[in-house]
């Protein structure tokens, strides 16, 4: 199976007589943005894993009886993101594998995961068991399937993560420690990763070597806890130490912490996560992401200085990017488009029909702020050109007289391979349209989006520091037979 693009949260805990499940639940809970397909918490009591998983938000997956069975100093969590690929349970993380001998084919998955919501499984004490949750996206397996297969193992039905957990589990199989495993499974994963794995007395966390997804360590009552992102952290209690390095791998145990670079870092950081993915109050390479997403406004503002009566934001990502610009022009800004806080990004259905309503089900204008007016209205960024669209004619029928459509990035031309899962190249609006085009498909007065380097400007951060392949067409990391899916445009 092609591996599945997937944008998800990851959230781990280590810590004698912390509640570890309790933790991991509001850990997942503050990363729902991450993901809302489906969440997970696996927890270690030293003896045997034990995992609970369904499909839905943090809140309709686990209650308190569940939460209550998942018993441990160890927990790792989950939660799913994907829109292409199958909305099934079987993709549902933490994956188990069992790492021991004893128990050569023991498979934990359900046989028939798709007709349920749920699932709860429990390793036996003998099956050397691990845990494995991961955010980003392998564009390549051929490396992982290939030892796979040398094992005997078939791989035809294996996501990419699925793959790197019964790796692990097949090299403790051959006799190696739990972290050995990892460390000699780690030159195999081509791609991007930022992956817990825990086993019965250790949390492991690993980085690829350019870091494109993030991952954060805190500390919380002599504990520690692992997570996707800083805004995390502030939640449960627990105190930002440090990210976890690209290329780095850190282990947590009765010992505390130790680390080791497995690769040699070459850090490029998914510029997305400035520009839609992380949490605004989170922070992603010591920057707050709400300070880089206002700069992105301000920067805006001094490349295509409107005169329009009234800046609209689409909430609830292109919020700060619309305060930047609209301080930096002196334009009232108004939350003219209401959204339903109870739906969740829109890209969550993936099929186009649903998703055209979806927007409509999410964002109401209110006319009284924007009749008679030209409006400038800010979104994070356009894909497909599916919200854009939309989003105009509703201002114009409330009664614009202009609509100015300002986005806080530049064209999205190139497909993106590490996670963050933008659609096909051919669905891509920026890499089949010029500008002019687009805004003559979007029906707005104008169409101006932030330029590349102001961009660079705004993140304060260096090119070669960041991964922009999904404006640029350069892929730091190897996509492999991937590349044909590539034109350069
Ligand atoms: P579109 O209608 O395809 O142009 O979608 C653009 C909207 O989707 C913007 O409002 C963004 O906030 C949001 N968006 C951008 N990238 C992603 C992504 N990878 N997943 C989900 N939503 C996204």
């Amino acid at each position: 199976m092609r591996s599945l693009g997937e944008k998800c949260a990851v959230f781990g805990v280590y810590g004698k007589g912390l509640d570890v499940a309790r933790l991991a639940f509001f850990g997942l809970f503050a990363l729902q943005h991450r993901g809302q397909e489906s969440s997970g918490i696996a927890a270690s009591n030293g003896d045997v894993l034990t995992v609970h998983k369904g499909m839905g938000l943090v809140s309709q997956v686990f209650n308190d009886e569940l939460l209550s069975a998942l018993k441990g100093g160890i927990a790792v969590g989950h939660n799913r993101y994907s829109t292409t690929g199958g909305t099934k349970l079987k993709h549902a993380q933490p994956m188990l594998a069992a790492g021991s001998t004893a128990v050569q084919n023991v498979s934990y998955d359900d046989p028939h995961p798709s007709l349920n919501d749920s699932v709860s499984l429990c390793s036996g004490p003998d099956d050397g068991a691990i845990a494995l949750a991961h955010n980003g996206n392998l564009p390549t397996t051929d490396a992982l399937a290939a030892y796979l297969s040398k094992q005997g193992i078939d791989t035809t039905e294996f996501s990419d993560s699925r793959m790197i957990v019964e790796a692990i589990a097949a090299k403790m199989r051959e006799g190696a420690g739990f972290t050995d495993a990892v460390k000699t499974i780690y030159p195999l994963m081509t791609g991007a990763f930022s992956i817990l794995i825990m086993s019965r007395d250790q949390l492991v966390a690993i980085r690829d070597r350019c870091g494109i997804r993030p991952l954060s360590l805190g500390k919380l009552d002599g504990g520690y806890v692992v997570a996707s992102e800083t805004c995390a952290l502030g939640p449960i209690g627990a105190a930002f130490e440090r990210d976890i390095a690209p290329g780095e791998m850190l282990i947590i145990d009765e010992r505390g912490i130790s680390s080791e670079q497995l690769a040699q870092p070459d850090p490029k950081f998914d510029v997305f996560e400035f520009i839609y993915f992380a949490r605004p109050d989170s922070h992603l390479l010591g920057r707050s992401v709400y300070e880089v997403r206002r700069n992105f406004g301000i920067e805006l503002a001094k490349e295509y200085p409107l005169e329009a009566d009234v800046v609209v934001p689409v909430p609830e990502t292109a919020i700060p990017a619309a305060i930047g610009y609209a301080e930096q022009l002196h334009i009232p800004l108004h939350m003219a488009l209401t959204k339903n806080r109870y739906i969740h990004r829109t890209f969550i259905t993936p099929e186009q029909h649903v998703r055209e309503q979806g927007v409509r089900a999410k964002l109401t204008p209110i006319p009284e702020m924007v009749r008679g007016k030209r409006v400038a209205v800010f979104d994070d960024s356009i894909v497909r050109g599916t919200t854009s669209r939309q989003i105009v004619q509703m201002l114009y029928e409330a009664g614009a007289t202009e609509v100015h459509f300002l986005v806080a990035s530049p064209p999205v031309k190139y497909p993106d391979f590490y996670g963050i899962d933008t659609p096909k190249q051919a669905d891509l609006i920026a890499a089949n349209k010029t500008v002019p085009q687009m805004r003559a498909y979007l029906g707005a007065t104008s169409l101006h989006f932030l330029s590349y380097e102001g961009m660079l400007r705004a993140t304060g951060l260096r090119e070669d520091e960041l991964c922009t392949s999904c404006f640029t067409g350069a892929y730091p990391i190897d996509i492999d037979v991937r590349a044909k899916e590539v034109r350069r445009v």
